[in-house]
């Protein structure tokens, strides 16, 4: 019987980020396999959007680090110290992560389609008219085929976090982080974004999700992962975590929210 171990598509480990005297992540670590859907849930100032910036490099973690597919984010080893890559690198390296912004952050003079095949243009990897193709399908694919001339002021919030979807998905990205994708929406739209965060993950890409839908995350999550204080407090199964928390502080928060 062979017993080979998958590579993880993210390992975070024992990272820790501090701003000025409030340590915000306390030691967290956390293994997303290739292909899971990890749903990160908490209290607001747990330090969830931060830990999602750490992955990618948006922050520097004061200690631990971060490798996608084994390979360290934004840092590589010297010696035994851990050394910053350069601007350039950490750029190449961000384009294989996705991010999914709260408030959307489309770049407002572009049209639709030019947001969403900017990004492989700037980085070399499609020439102009490959990248718009690309965006064609993909605004297809969000159910946004008919508005690639739009701009994004034209559109409603449900269909701008659409766009900013299919723009994380233009670089083919093996993991995409959404941060509160939802949570700037009218409850009305809601749903459309839901629908289309949940074709991502039948689709086979690694996802990490912060939100506060406990519901979608019943639905689409492999796994549960409970943030409190800076720390995980507990991880499982949508059913472990959501249906039989074990810790007393995940009991009172899912109180608060289901
Ligand atoms: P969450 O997303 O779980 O609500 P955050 O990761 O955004 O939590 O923030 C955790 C804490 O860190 C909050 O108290 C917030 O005020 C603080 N914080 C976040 N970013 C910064 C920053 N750039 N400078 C100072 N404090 C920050
Ligand atoms: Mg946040």
């Amino acid at each position: 019987m062979t017993t080979r171990v998958e590579p993880a598509a993210i390992e975070v480990h024992s990272v820790h980020k501090s701003y000025g005297t409030q340590h915000i992540l306390d030691g967290v670590s956390l293994t997303v396999r290739p292909r899971e859907v990890v749903v990160i849930l908490g209290p607001s100032g747990s330090g969830k959007s931060t830990l999602l910036r750490v992955i990618n490099h948006l922050e520097k973690p004061e200690a631990g680090y971060v490798s996608l597919n084994g390979e360290l984010i934004g840092v590589r080893w010297q010696g035994d110290r851990l050394r910053e890559l350069s601007e350039r690198a950490i750029l190449a390296q961000r384009g294989r992560i996705g991010f999914v912004f709260q408030n959307f952050n489309l770049f407002p003079h572009l049209t639709v389609l030019a947001n969403v095949a900017a990004a492989p243009v700037a980085t070399g990897a499609l020439r102009k008219a490959e990248a718009e193709e690309l965006a064609r399908t993909l605004l297809a694919r969000v159910g946004l085929g008919d508005r690639t001339g739009a701009y994004p002021r034209q559109l409603s919030g449900g269909q701008q976090q659409r766009v900013a979807i299919a723009r994380a998905m233009a670089l083919r990205p093996g993991v995409i982080l959404l941060d509160e994708p939802t949570s700037a929406l009218d409850p009305e739209l809601v749903g459309e974004v839901l629908s289309v965060i949940k074709d991502l993950a039948g689709s086979g890409t690694t996802l990490v999700i912060v939100t506060h839908e406990i519901g979608f995350a019943r639905e689409v999550a492999d796994r549960v992962v409970f943030l409190d204080g800076g720390r995980v407090v507990e991880q499982g199964s949508p059913a472990e975590v959501l249906d039989n928390p074990r810790h007393p502080r995940t009991r009172e928060f899912l109180s608060k929210v289901l």
